[in-house]
């Protein structure tokens, strides 16, 4: 055990600080992993901030981890030093549920070991995520980011990225399907330019007309500020497939109303407090509301060769370690583009 230097929240709502912690020794199967860059996620902000009530604390948050391999245990066969490597939203699994077999760790029945704001197999020891200097991970939960993928702007896809891509591929986005995506931060531009490289007619739905140049340059065909009431009923039955990544509450059942017969919104953001929801909105055109969380290892892979094979990577703004407590506020107000990145050797001096 050695320390490592972090930034952590020491308590609900306390702006982050300077932090040390240590990680394990590295068993037979575990990587060592130097981290370089870390995505700052939404859900990073919500849970800082206690707005799911689930926090324990001092808090490291980062789950969108990008780094170069240091050392291998013994048995470890899918790794080597000098590899860059990615870790997500979760660092273990229980790996005999019937999910975790099925390549669905994300919903393990005995509940995935989180990056942060989890315990590890011993199910005691916090984990600690990706704003900080090192990470050990079981070499099974360690992705591989392709070589043609900038490092810093792959991060953001190992949380922001496959959220998205899960859906997509679970609904079989193809060619031609009109697919609306409610949010245009982390999340949604990702959204957008998944779904665009699949083949969809992508439309984006944002609060304000600032992010319309953006969108398009990210292969939206249509922008609609939802400001403005006409387009709720101008896009009436419209959609085959929504996401929504909105951080805050919408009025499901208006956007719901843009939505054609048989088709579906999958909610991925996660407000604070509930919304409501009028069953009419669903029965009129039979429509659907689902949900999603993340993905699970080989899909995440999956997703990081699609993106390699397509160029596809985030947009984001490099922010040494300091700035993180600004990036928060900035993000809550939807100032993003797209993406906040920690830049790790901030927290090397
Ligand atoms: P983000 O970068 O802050 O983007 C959220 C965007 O949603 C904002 O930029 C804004 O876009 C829009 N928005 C925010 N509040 C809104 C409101 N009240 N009404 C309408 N639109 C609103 O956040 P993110 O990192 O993409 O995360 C989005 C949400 O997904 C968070 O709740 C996060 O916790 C959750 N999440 C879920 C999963 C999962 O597995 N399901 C994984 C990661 C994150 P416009 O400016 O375009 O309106
Ligand atoms: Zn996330
Ligand atoms: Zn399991």
């Amino acid at each position: 055990m050695h320390p490592i230097n972090a930034y952590a929240a020491e308590k609900a709502k306390a702006p982050l600080k300077s932090f040390v912690i240590q990680r394990r020794e590295p068993g037979p199967h575990d990587v060592v992993i130097e981290i370089l860059y870390c995505g700052v996620c939404h859900s990073d902000v919500h849970q800082a901030r206690d707005e799911w009530s689930n926090g324990t604390f001092p808090m490291v948050p980062g789950h969108e981890i990008v780094g170069k391999v240091t050392s291998v245990g013994s048995s470890v066969t899918q790794h080597k030093v000098g590899d860059s490597v990615g870790v997500g939203c979760f660092v273990d699994s229980c790996r005999v549920c019937q999910p975790c077999k099925s390549h669905l760790q994300q919903y393990c029945e005995k509940g995935m070991n989180l990056t942060y704001n989890g315990v590890e197999k011993d199910a005691k020891t916090p984990t600690y995520g990706g704003y900080s200097t090192e990470i050990v991970v079981d070499e099974n939960y360690v992705l591989r980011i392709p070589s043609n993928l900038p490092l810093d702007k792959a991060a953001p896809l190992l949380c922001a990225g496959i959220t998205t891509y899960s859906p997509l591929r679970q609904w079989k986005i193809k060619t031609g399907d009109k697919v609306a995506v409610v949010g245009l931060g982390g999340l949604g531009h990702m959204a957008v330019k998944l779904a665009a490289a699949m083949g969809a007619e992508v439309t984006v739905l944002s609060t304000s007309n600032k992010k319309k140049d953006d969108a398009m340059r990210f292969g939206a065909k249509n922008f609609l500020n939802t400001s403005d009431e006409s387009v709720f009923t101008n896009h009436a039955n419209y959609f085959d497939f929504m996401i929504n990544t909105a951080a805050g509450n919408i009025d499901l059942g208006k956007y719901l109303s843009m939505i054609k017969l048989d088709g579906t919104m999958v909610c991925v953001g996660v407000p604070e407090s509930p919304g409501s929801l009028n069953a009419s909105a669903l029965i009129m055109k039979r429509r659907s509301i689902a949900g999603s969380l993340i993905g699970g290892l080989k899909e995440t892979q999956e997703m990081l060769d699609f993106c390699s094979a397509h160029n596809i990577t985030s947009d984001i703004e490099l922010i040494p370690v300091e700035k993180i407590n600004e990036a928060y506020d900035r993000m809550v107000k939807g100032d993003v583009r797209y993406r906040f990145v920690i830049d790790i050797n901030s927290l090397r001096k």
